[in-house]
């Protein structure tokens, strides 16, 4: 745990209970802090209290005598509107922070050269993060990796100059980051998401600038409109920044060239490592990632040759486009966190020949938006309530069946892949729904698939156990 010892002798009131509310109000009393908690839960108060954190109705408290409300990131801030907490802070002037604020004021005291990389962005966070703390750490950095991914922030080990920390921030976690300095800041991209939470996309995309504009170096995608406007702001403001595109060869920066990864100077570049052969990062949308992570592990001292052995042996994260199984020719690839249409689209445009399941609970506009990737469909195999819209999206473009269930899907899928002559052909699920109609999470439909996957005759697992 990180003890927050900036806090120490301040009166502090901390705004909601779940898991990194209570992690959080332990690293403030740890650090010596008058803490008092609260939640609208009254489970959630009564689990707090049993684990002795001071909790107060902080409707009831004298608000003139904190010093800070720390916000549980779940909790609204701004929009729809605030919660009457910050409410309350606001009346009485009393600022409105989070967790990662405890842990930058807390480096900023104790371990201010301790390396901190913190990533943000629309999509391809957990991955980033992921995989930059897995560079670092098979390069043999001592790596603490949390935040919006795994531990909560404050529980990780304490800062010490040569730790290095990995943090994923959502734009919720930012938000309430004023002060956030990464020795090196990555924003991967800016696409339309949350707006209920944020209200408008420029909202949206100032806070998460905020990200970036507070970093040492700052390494931002500019493959979409608004980071290429943050990065041309941030860099006429005298910043140092960092390009990066998955597609198009930049003058500065790092971008990709198929599976090649390219560092660009005045116009020239040179191959600093590629992605050739490895399973956990197809695609270019992992381009962007890996490009994101290369560039902080430079920043903060890695050599290339430690890069380079990183990437080729990153896991990957489970259930974005996992590689859980192989028969014969035959790749089985689990991506059940992809609950929407755009979340497919990366999977679809990776894999050439695909036997695609699909399907679960519906979001509006169902799998139109994919209909450019419909001649890599082999076939579908339909689960879900979505069956029959999406059957008659699919029509005449692409044979499909309706398998019902996601066992049913994986047989049939599977047998037909087996006869299926050319390449690699991949059985895919990637369903582009939410799973709530038969499972609990999309967790628990990604694991069920694996166990699907690992009950076909003759099938070679791989990875599992995560
Ligand atoms: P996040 O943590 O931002 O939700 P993840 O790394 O968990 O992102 O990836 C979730 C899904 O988003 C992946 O399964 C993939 O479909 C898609 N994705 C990952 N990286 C990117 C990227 N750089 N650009 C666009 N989509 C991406």
């Amino acid at each position: 745990m990180i003890p927050a010892t900036t806090f120490g002798g301040k009166r502090v009131a901390l705004f909601g209970l779940g898991g990194s509310g209570i992690a959080t109000a332990r690293a403030l009393l740890e650090g010596g802090a008058n803490v008092v908690a609260w939640d609208d839960n009254p489970e959630s108060v009564a689990r707090a209290e049993a684990e002795g954190i001071p909790a107060a109705n902080l409707r009831q408290e004298d608000w003139s005598a904190f010093t800070s409300l720390v916000l549980s990131p779940g909790v609204p801030l701004t929009h729809p509107k605030p919660h009457w907490s910050v409410e309350l802070a606001r009346a009485a002037g009393v600022e409105v922070i989070g967790d990662v604020e405890l842990f930058v004021r807390e480096r900023n005291a104790v371990a201010p050269d301790a390396p901190f990389i913190a990533i943000t962005g629309t999509n391809g966070k957990s991955t980033t993060t992921a995989l930059t703390a897995h560079i670092l750490n098979s390069a043999g950095r001592d790596t603490q990796m949390g935040g919006n991914i795994g531990r909560a922030v404050m529980t990780l080990d304490p800062l010490r100059s040569d730790r290095f920390y990995v943090v994923e921030c959502s734009s919720y976690q930012v938000d309430l980051t004023p002060s956030i300095n990464p020795t090196a800041g990555i924003l991967l991209n800016l696409t339309p998401d949350h707006l209920d939470r944020h209200g408008t996309m420029q909202h949206y995309a100032t806070i998460k600038e905020r990200l970036v504009a507070g970093s040492e170096t700052a390494i931002v995608g500019v493959d979409d409109a608004y980071c290429a406007q943050i990065a041309d702001r941030l860099e006429r403001a005298g910043k140092t920044v960092v390009r990066l595109s998955k597609r198009l060869p930049l003058t500065d920066g790092f971008f990709a060239d198929g599976t090649n990864l390219m560092e660009a100077s005045n116009g020239r570049y040179e191959r600093i490592a590629f992605l050739e052969g490895i399973g956990s990062l197809r695609g270019q949308h992992n381009a962007q990632n890996a490009l994101a992570a290369v560039a902080a592990c430079l920043k903060v001292g890695l050599e290339l040759g430690e890069i380079q052995s990183g990437l080729e042996s990153f896991p990957g994260l489970a259930h974005r486009m996992e590689q859980v199984g192989r028969k014969d020719r035959v790749l089985f690839v689990n991506d059940s966190k992809a609950t929407n249409a755009d979340a497919s689209a990366p999977a679809l445009s990776s894999f050439p020949r695909i036997y695609w399941i699909v399907g679960g609970l519906p979001k509006e506009g169902g799998i139109e938006p994919l209909r450019g990737f419909f001649p890599r469909i082999a076939k579908a195999y339909l689960i879900g309530e979505a069956a029959p819209a999406f059957s008659a999206t699919l029509g005449e473009a692409v044979p499909y069946e309706i398998s019902g269930t996601l066992d049913a899907a994986v047989a049939n899928a599977a047998r037909d892949a087996a006869e299926d002559a050319e390449g690699e052909p991949v059985v895919l699920l990637s369903p582009a729904c939410a799973s709530f109609d038969q499972f609990k999470n999309f967790e628990v439909r990604g694991d069920a698939f694996r166990a699907a996957v690992a009950a076909i005759d003759g099938i070679q697992v791989i990875g599992g156990g995560r």
